[in-house]
């Protein structure tokens, strides 16, 4: 029962912070257009710089022994090793360049670890007011309300999100596998993503929403790969299928 209430009160920490977080970018998000000559690049930097510090002093205070990795911190630094411990991973902003342009697909990721699995997940878009939420084993909510992946059982009749190197499609990892959680996409894949904090949030979220989480190869997961597909479970088979063919 313990273990229960700290989960909750995770959960509730991490979505304190990303709500925090998410202030910040909605501001920024409105002011980009009219600092457009004065360097967008610098102002996502420090927007998403602004963000990382505030989820790491919000949690770090509230769980001092708690390891953190996060996608700024780890850009100077170098990527921290995942251990067992409790680990918070962080994406500040997930949609760069869709905040950069205004396109509103944009998110904070925060997801913690415990013993390398992805337990406690929020994905918060500020922009659309969309707050996904997760606790392994105790279902996926949008803004509240539970949600399920989607019932779809042909793969010529989904929709399916990527991103690839050089076409841009939706412009989050984190968003499109909420959308799969949601049942707003049927599957989704990505290869070379930017790390962990890209998806560590939304693992749970999409488990939880009944859908599955896997290697584009149909392998298990592996939250360090940076390679992750996610679908329901009726299309997995033939979307593994068709990704083995074009090469994932
Ligand atoms: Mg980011
Ligand atoms: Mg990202």
């Amino acid at each position: 029962m313990a273990g229960n209430d700290s989960l909750a009160e995770f959960l509730a920490s991490a979505v304190q912070a990303a709500q925090e977080a998410g202030e910040i970018i909605r501001k920024s998000f409105y002011q980009t257009k009219n600092v457009e000559h004065k360097g967008q690049v610098d102002l996502v930097t420090e927007t998403d710089k602004a963000c990382e510090d505030l989820i790491f002093n919000h949690l770090g205070k509230l769980y001092p022994t708690h390891k953190f990795i996060g996608e700024e911190t780890s850009a100077v630094l170098g990527a921290a090793e995942l251990t067992d411990e409790h680990t918070w991973i962080v994406d500040p902003l997930d949609g760069t360049t869709n905040f950069v342009h205004g396109f509103p697909f944009v998110c904070v990721s925060i997801g913690l670890t415990i013993q390398k699995v992805p337990t406690v997940g929020v994905v918060y878009n500020p922009i659309l007011n969309e707050l996904f939420t997760a606790i392994r084993g105790r279902g996926a909510f949008l803004n509240g309300n539970p949600i399920k992946a989607s019932s779809q059982t042909e793969l010529i009749s989904s929709l399916l999100a990527t991103e690839v190197r050089s076409v841009r499609m939706a412009g989050s990892c984190a968003m499109n596998l909420c959308g799969v959680a949601c049942g707003r996409l049927d599957a989704c894949f990505e290869l070379g993503f930017g790390g962990p904090w890209d998806v560590a949030g939304a693992a749970v979220i999409v488990r939880e929403a009944g859908a599955e989480v896997y290697d584009p190869s149909g392998k298990d997961f592996d939250l360090t790969s940076q390679r992750v597909a996610a679908s329901n479970p009726y299309i997995k088979d033939a979307f593994v299928e068709v990704l083995c063919q074009t090469g994932c």
